[in-house]
């Protein structure tokens, strides 16, 4: 988890309550995304170890280009 990621998740539905009304509405999206990056919201992914064939469960970047976690060069689900 990045930072960001965590002073949004920590204070973003307070700023919302508080600004959103205020703020374009591709900034409550960036934050959105951020605060959701890699959290299973935009979905997963299964992938099975060659080796121990375990299955493992990867959640989905945002791929926003303002996340720092992924920047848009990390695949996206769906
Ligand atoms: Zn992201």
């Amino acid at each position: 988890m990045s930072a960001i990621q965590s002073i949004f998740q920590r204070y973003a539905g307070q700023y919302l309550e508080r600004y959103g009304h205020a703020m374009p509405a591709i900034h409550r999206k960036v934050i959105h995304a951020i605060d959701s990056c890699r959290s299973g919201d935009f979905g997963s992914h299964l992938y099975k170890c060659q080796a121990c064939g375990l299955v493992h469960m990867v959640p989905c970047s945002c791929g926003n280009r303002h996340c720092p976690t992924c920047q848009n060069e990390k695949p996206r689900c769906g």
